[in-house]
């Protein structure tokens, strides 16, 4: 069977929290697609080529603390506006999506762009407010500045030429602002059980 969810949204707005409670409901493969472009951005960050980067991209690169952190996030969402980076992603997350026994993947154009025949797709929002507060909790540090970087996250990831974020007309959207992080999680498993009954 091959069913793919695709999961977009802001950043801290609960994708990955989300994603990983419903691939493992359904025993589904999970592709958080932030952490390739995190992988990218932090090896251009250090001076290699972004494009380069994209294309030698192993899997061993997209995994660790390094990638997890704010300045990670940043350099991940500069070396996100290029297009030739984006391109060279866009198989691997294809590839992934089409597998057999059904994929989860989110990111910030699964729905419109990676995966625009997606069985389920859901965006994942919360206000720039709750986001920056979210984040704080978990990395620490001054919650201005951090509120000061997610809205400069969200403005390039929204504003940008190619692919920019933005829910897919046929997108369900839950926004987490108000919810526990159980009661996002049951909006998310009722969507995709709907679809797969
Ligand atoms: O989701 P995460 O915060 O890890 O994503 C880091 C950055 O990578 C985003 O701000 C965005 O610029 C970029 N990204 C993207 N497309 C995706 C996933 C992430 O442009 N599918």
């Amino acid at each position: 069977m091959r069913f793919t969810v695709a999961i977009d949204g802001p950043a801290a707005a609960g994708k990955g929290t989300i994603s990983k409670a419903v691939a493992k409901e359904f025993g589904f493969a999970h592709l958080d697609t932030g952490a390739l472009y995190r992988a990218v951005g932090v090896k251009a960050a250090s001076g290699m080529d972004p494009v380069e980067a994209a294309q030698t991209l192993t899997p061993a690169d997209t995994v660790g603390e390094a990638l997890r952190t704010l300045e990670a996030g940043q350099a991940a969402s500069k070396v996100a506006v290029i297009p030739e980076v984006r391109a060279a992603l866009l198989e691997f997350q294809r590839r992934f999506a089409d597998q057999e026994g059904g994929a989860v993947l989110d990111g910030r154009d699964i729905g419109t762009v990676i995966c625009p025949n997606a069985d389920v797709k859901l965006f994942v929002t919360a206000s720039a407010e709750v986001r920056a507060h979210r984040r704080w909790l978990e990395l620490g540090g001054d919650e201005a500045e951090v509120l000061a970087q997610v809205k400069e996250r969200d403005d390039r990831d929204m504003n940008r030429a190619d692919a920019p974020l933005r829910p897919a007309v046929d997108a369900i959207l839950i926004d987490t602002s108000d919810l526990s992080i159980d009661a996002a999680v049951a909006l998310a498993t009722a969507a995709i059980r709907a679809k797969l009954a």
